[in-house]
């Protein structure tokens, strides 16, 4: 059997029609969007067509669109940029966040501001009330994921985003996980920045965009010429750019089978292997979750072995865990929903995609209890 991805969390493999928009754009339309020449004129339009189509995946005006080379940089953007004059101010984010967001905030804490890093349940969902109740006089910004990259569980943010709206707090999500696979409408909700990015929706990598909404302005955090309405100066990567909005097009026409398909995948999985290995556990609310995410505690195994064994077999799957000087350390994501080292370690994340088969799932349930069978023998005592 060839190789098997079930790392779609992690990137996604380009759309074929994605990979034709790209190569056409490098070969034949190769000048400068702010030329005025006829080359120029015909990059500029690709890049508002782009606009246009990732407006149009997220139901917002296309002047809100901000092209970026990716989710780290979108969210760099939007708390850096929305915060900008300000030196001091409480500031509202989760215990989940992927490290483009956390490590944002850890860094605005070296520079005085305060920030509450809300906590999860063990569903890895934020509490509203919990939310409700950390906001302060003197809250500037909160920001909270769409949907988390680990354990795929989906927060509830147009609510939170009503609180912050009420209370004239900046919101933003980084629905880097959550676009092409949850409805997003922006005309309808008060989320003010929004990130996304290219290679997570089978676009190219090093592209993405942010939302700003017309209500709320951000400061720049480049300096150069006067790109993207000079939130966000630079050349744009117009083949990406291009890509990104190919990739925005089609995840918008075919999403509503799309996810049918991710969730049925998902969900042949997740009952298969409960009625294969005992014990095995899934991390995160059954239904509140993405759906082309299981992450799944097999008790007894350490999760980054069974990855790697996983990958001998030629199956490709992540953990949340990640080495460290201090040896191997547990995912932050599940350690904060369950305070268990254990199952933390014991963690992996299986993420499908549209490549992805029927067969390929039954051939992975199949030869998934022997290899845990088999390592279970082997893992020390009392640590997985
Ligand atoms: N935010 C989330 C939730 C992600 O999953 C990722 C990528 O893994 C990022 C941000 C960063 O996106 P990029 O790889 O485009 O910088």
């Amino acid at each position: 059997m060839s190789p098997i991805y079930l790392d779609n969390a992690a990137t996604t493999k380009p759309d074929p029609r994605v990979i034709e928009t790209v190569m056409k754009c490098l070969k034949d339309d190769y000048g400068n969007p702010s030329s005025l020449h006829h080359f120029g004129e015909r990059a500029y339009n690709i890049i508002e067509q782009s606009r246009r189509r990732v407006a149009e995946l997220l139901n917002a005006e296309q002047e809100d669109i901000i092209f970026t080379s990716g989710g780290t940089e979108s969210d760099n953007l939007a708390i850096l940029g929305a915060l900008k004059g300000q030196e001091e101010g409480h500031l509202i984010t989760t215990s989940i966040e992927h490290p483009a967001v956390k490590k944002t905030f850890y860094y605005l804490e070296t520079k005085g501001f305060d920030i509450t890093y809300l906590p999860v349940g063990p569903d890895g969902i934020v509490d509203e009330e919990d939310f409700k109740k950390s906001v302060r006089e003197d809250t500037i910004l909160a920001s909270v994921m769409y949907a988390n990259n680990e354990v795929g569980t989906i927060q509830p943010v147009e609510n939170l985003a009503d609180i912050a709206e009420k209370n004239d707090i900046i919101f933003h999500t980084d629905a880097v996980q959550a676009v092409g696979q949850l409805e997003i409408n922006l005309k309808k909700s008060n989320i003010d920045l929004l990130s996304l990015s290219g290679h997570k929706i089978y676009g190219p990598k090093g592209t993405g965009a942010l939302y700003v909404s017309e209500d709320r302005d951000i400061s720049q955090v480049l300096y150069g010429g006067r790109h993207e309405k000079g939130k966000r100066p630079g050349t744009e990567n117009v083949p990406g750019v291009a890509g990104l909005g190919k990739a925005c097009e089609i995840a918008r026409k075919e999403m509503s089978s799309y996810v049918q398909e991710m969730i049925r995948l998902r969900d042949l999985f997740i009952e298969g292997l409960i009625g294969e290995i005992d014990l095995v556990r899934l991390n995160g609310h059954r239904k509140k979750r993405l759906p082309n995410n299981a992450n799944i505690s097999f008790p007894g195994v350490q999760g980054d072995i069974l990855a790697r064994r996983l990958d001998s077999e030629g199956i490709a799957v992540s953990t949340g865990s990640a080495c460290s000087s201090k040896g191997f350390e547990p995912s932050e994501v599940i350690l904060s929903m369950y305070d268990n080292r254990p199952r933390a370690l014991s963690s992996v994340r299986f993420t499908f995609g549209k490549w992805n088969t029927e067969e390929e799932i039954y051939h992975s349930l199949d030869i998934l209890p022997q290899i845990v069978k088999n390592l279970k023998r082997i893992s020390p005592k009392g640590r997985f």
